[in-house]
Order: C-alpha cells, then sequence, then structure tokens
C-alpha cells in the first residue's frame, strides 16, 4: 500500500514526478520532485530554477489597473490633440513601457524583498488581506463606474 499521507503532519502528499511530497514539510523540486536545498537556487536533479516567483493576485489587479490607468489617460490625451499616426505607436509604446516597469519592480520585490520580510504577526497578516480586497473592490466598482460612463455619457 502507497503512503499517501505525511507522517509528520498527517496532511495528504502531492504526488511530483516519480514520488510522492508534502507541501509543508518537505522541500523539493516543484518539476521532479527530488528533494533539494532551496538555497542552491536551482535544482540539481532538473535544473529547474526555483528564483521565479510568480506574482501575487494582488500585484496582478494593480498591474492592470496601472495599465488601464495609463492607457486611458493616454487615449484621452489623443482625443484632445487629435489622433495622429505617429501618436497610435507612441501611445502603445509608452504604455508597454509603464507596464514593464511596473512588472519589473513587482517582480524584483517578490524576488528580493519578499523573502526577507517574514511576517510572523497573524493580525498583520490579516489586516494585510482584508487591505488588499478592499482596494480590489475599490478597483473594480471604478472600473465599473468608468465603463459605464464611456458608454451612457457618450
Ligand atoms: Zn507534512
Ligand atoms: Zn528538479
Amino acid at each position: 500500500m502507497k503512503q499517501n499521507y505525511c507522517k509528520y503532519c498527517k496532511r495528504k502528499l502531492i504526488k511530483v514526478g516519480n514520488f510522492h511530497r508534502c507541501k509543508y514539510c518537505d522541500t523539493f523540486c516543484y518539476k521532479c520532485g527530488n528533494i533539494v536545498k532551496k538555497e542552491a537556487g536551482f535544482c540539481i536533479y532538473c535544473l529547474e530554477s526555483f528564483e521565479v516567483r510568480k506574482l501575487s493576485w494582488f500585484q496582478k489587479v494593480i498591474l492592470f489597473y496601472i495599465s488601464f490607468l495609463m492607457l486611458a489617460s493616454n487615449i484621452h490625451q489623443d482625443i484632445i490633440k487629435g489622433v495622429s499616426s505617429g501618436g497610435i505607436f507612441g501611445m502603445l509604446g509608452s504604455f508597454l513601457a509603464y507596464v514593464a516597469f511596473f512588472y519589473l519592480i513587482m517582480y524584483l520585490y517578490n524576488r528580493f524583498i519578499h523573502p526577507k520580510i517574514n511576517v510572523k504577526s497573524k493580525n498583520l497578516l490579516l489586516s494585510w488581506q482584508i487591505i488588499r480586497y478592499i482596494i480590489t473592490s475599490l478597483i473594480v466598482l471604478w472600473f465599473l463606474i468608468a465603463v459605464f460612463g464611456l458608454i451612457f455619457i457618450k
């Protein structure tokens, strides 16, 4: 019989490659399943890098919001000035530059700052969670108002 529960924390094991690993107790490579040392920065078996951390959902929301604002303000300026052929490319260029810039900041934060901040306080984590939900709902609300405004005011 296969052992499907962690012997330390009794939680369900996940199958990675040919191995069964505990997400909470084992330090393993998510690609091949071998036990690894995180400090190495990459898996010595399959060379998968551990360094790249994905953006959290909240960072995606902020990124989306900033991109939309940049795009909207650029379009607005172009409408005032009158759209030229160069204007579209300029707009697209600056829009991409802004997105790339904020993406880079978030990436650097995830890679260098986030691992160093080890927040243990439950209250702090909880309030941060609540703040994220509030900001997200405000953005969604603002977005809805903006979209409805564009449709109905014209
Ligand atoms: Zn465990
Ligand atoms: Zn690996």
